[in-house]
């Protein structure tokens, strides 16, 4: 047995019993990682508050290979995003962000990954209302594309015929609608996508959503709730969850309360 210190991310947490919870937390060494905490309370140094959803962590663990629960030993709050509790689009969003990493469950570490999702919750906790879809999708993205499901927006998936570049959807596009496939993983050109299934997306959404994937997301972002709907269907189609994620239906009715 060997003790382990790393940052973390605290994705989700449940009561095990009445003095020991099950933590999973995102580090950028061993991917998501499942922890028993006994008495987790206790552990929370003195002064500081119990430790909420999303909070950035370190943890000190006693790591076995091959088992289902690690032990955790030690967890401080490092930074506290209970700020993200007190608005549902920006609480639902970052749900629906830990639930993408949770339905995947990666296994090794990823230190790029932890830290586009770090950036991400810090977003949600400071941006401006009008920017909250915008950052939101545009984490939602970057999560499938670190994981390896980036969605091939620059030739068809079907022909890898290329497709327009940012330039000519700016300016000299033709303004043809293009389908967006999330089953196939991207755009399709107009003729494999002509008789196919999918979104149809103009220049513009298709800009939106090149915008969204490099984590520069227009504000406010156009169309926030086809938007969000195209990474529910991808994010469903390639880490394929046992049931619907949980936290869409909140965030979709708190987008559309909010309109934004
Ligand atoms: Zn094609």
């Amino acid at each position: 047995m060997s003790f382990s210190q790393e940052e973390g991310i605290l994705l989700r947490s449940h009561a095990y019993s009445e003095t020991s919870r099950v933590l999973r937390v995102l580090t950028p060494g061993r991917g998501v990682l499942p922890l028993m905490a006994r008495g987790l309370r206790r552990k929370v140094g003195r002064g500081e508050g119990a430790v909420d959803t999303f909070d950035q962590v370190q943890i000190v663990y006693s790591f076995r290979p091959h088992r289902d629960l690690q032990t955790l030993t030690e967890l401080k709050v490092l930074r506290s995003r209970q700020a993200l509790g007190s608005d549902l689009v920006r609480f639902s969003g970052a749900s629906l962000l830990a639930e993408m990493l949770l339905v995947h469950a990666l296994e090794e570490g990823s230190p790029t990954l932890f830290l586009e999702v770090g950036r991400a919750m810090d977003r949600l906790v400071d941006v401006e209302s009008r920017s909250v879809a915008g950052v939101l999708i545009s984490a939602g993205w970057r999560i499938l594309a670190c994981l390896g499901f980036a969605p091939e927006l620059d030739s068809c998936v079907r022909c890898g015929a290329g497709l327009e570049t940012d330039d000519a959807a700016d300016g000299a596009g033709d303004g043809s609608l293009l389908r967006f496939s999330a089953l196939q993983g991207g755009l399709l050109c107009e003729a494999c996508g002509r008789n196919g299934a999918g979104s149809r997306l103009g220049p513009g959404a298709r800009d939106d959503l090149r915008r969204l994937l490099a984590g520069t997301p227009p504000t406010p972002l156009r169309g926030s709730a086809v938007h969000l709907s195209l990474l529910e269907a991808f994010a469903l189609g390639h880490l394929a969850p046992n049931a619907p994620f949980r936290a869409m239906d909140l965030l979709r009715a708190a987008l559309e309360k909010g309109d934004r």
